[in-house]
Formats: C-alpha cells, structure tokens, sequence
C-alpha cells in the first residue's frame, strides 16, 4: 500500500502500512483499535487539587500583598507544571502511535465540542458525563486537542496521515454484525450487540467502527477525506491516491 498526498514538497513515505483507529473518552483517555489503550491523565487530579487549594489560599489574602504575590507564584508554577506533565505524557503517546501506523483515524469534531456535550448526544447518550463531575473539563480539552495537534503533524511528518470520519453512529454500531442500535450500549463501557451477541469495550467498539469507515471508504473509492486542522479550528478536503485498496 502506499500514500500519495497533494503537496508541494517531497513526501516522506511512512515506515508502517497499518491504519488504525482512535477513540477518546473519559475513562480512558484514548482507546486504539489495535486493543490497546491509554489510561486517564490522573497526574492532573492530584495537581488539580492542589491547585485548588492555592487558589482558595490566594483569595484570603489581602490583594498585592506580599503573601498574596507569593500565594500568586505557586498558582502559576502549577500551572506551568501541569501544563509540562501534560505535554511530556502527549509527546510520548503520540510518537508511538505515528510510528506505528501510516494512517490514523479519528471522530471528525470540534474538540472544544467535546466536553460541552457531557451531557450526552443521541448518538453517544451521556458519554462524556464524567467530565464536569471529575476532572477539570478545560484540562481535557486541552490534552485531547494536544493529542490531535501533535498526531497530525508527527503524521505528515513521517509521510502517515491522519483522517477525520463523521462520528455519527460509531458509538452504537456492531462491528461483527453492522447492526445499529442504541440498545448496543447498555451501559456507559460495555458494548453488547443485541442482534448477533458481540460483546466488547464500548471505546474499543467506537475505535474500530472509526477504523473500518475510513477502509470503506478507500475503498469504495471515496477518496476525499477531511483532515482536521485544530490549530485554525478549520477542516481542509485533500485527495488521497490509495493504489492498492486493501489496508491491513
Ligand atoms: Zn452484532
């Protein structure tokens, strides 16, 4: 298989000939279709605690007072280092799913959407519920965003590409039967198709349900995908040449 992108400069040709498709959630942070996943960014609940502690202690204290400028500095180093944790954590996970796969295939949405609908949309009823009861929800925004970000650019780098799919239906679709209902998912992890009896994690399901919409379409042919561009929070269509239509 190979990739052909539209593009001025020389494309790098990716190591990998593997796509694979990623879920992000709340009780994981992401989940691949290969199996694998990666737990919850948990470091930041314990500094988010203790950045809440700061800031209550910041807010007692008499305004540009000397106590108050030194309440102020710890705020912002825990700011600084959360953000540091954060970015190191990312770094890591991102290079190892560029390099390992040529193709990535994610839900096709606004990222700074994704908390707002904690309460849960008619495709993924109460998926995201967690988040405004748990961790900071501005946090995870950030650190899924951050995770797109640098997915796309460590995969063009690498001659890989990432591709955006409507996420319509993929929380409730069988992947072993095709089957579509809302009754798939009984609960908010587990995936149990109510027609053939497949069970699996419901992130998992979400992930290669991303996975096999972007090889339908390969190849059906449709060759035009939207690649999300987070930093300018826009979606550009390019073409994609894929020769041979049978992705691993
Ligand atoms: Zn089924």
């Amino acid at each position: 298989m190979s990739i052909q992108t539209e593009r001025e400069v020389e494309q790098a040709v990716h190591p990998a000939t593997s796509i694979v498709g990623i879920d992000v959630g709340i009780t994981r942070f992401a989940t691949l279709s290969d199996g694998s996943h990666i737990e919850p960014l948990n470091t930041f609940r314990k500094h988010q605690q203790r950045l809440a502690r700061y800031q209550r202690a910041m807010s007692r204290k008499t305004k540009f007072s000397s106590n108050w400028k030194k309440a102020k500095a710890r705020v912002q180093k825990i700011h600084a280092r959360i953000a540091n944790v954060r970015r190191d954590f990312l770094h890591k996970t991102t290079t190892a799913i560029s390099k390992n796969h040529a193709i990535v295939c994610i839900e096709d949405l606004q990222v700074r959407n994704m908390s707002k609908s904690a309460a849960g949309s008619s495709d993924s009823p109460g998926r995201n519920v967690k988040a405004k009861s748990g961790l900071n929800k501005s946090i995870l925004d950030q650190g899924w965003a951050e995770f797109r970000r640098q997915l796309e650019y460590k995969q063009i780098w690498l001659g890989g590409d990432i591709l955006a799919v409507p996420a319509r239906n993929t929380s409730r679709t069988c992947p072993s039967c095709g089957h579509v209902s809302a009754d798939n998912r009984q609960t908010q992890a587990k995936f149990a198709c109510v027609d053939c009896g497949y069970e699996n994690n419901a992130d998992l399901v979400g992930a290669i349900n991303l996975k096999n919409a972007v090889k339908r379409r390969i190849v059906a042919g449709q060759q035009r995908f939207r690649r999300p561009d987070t930093s300018k929070r826009q979606l550009q269509v390019f073409t994609h040449a894929v020769p041979d239509g049978s992705l691993p």
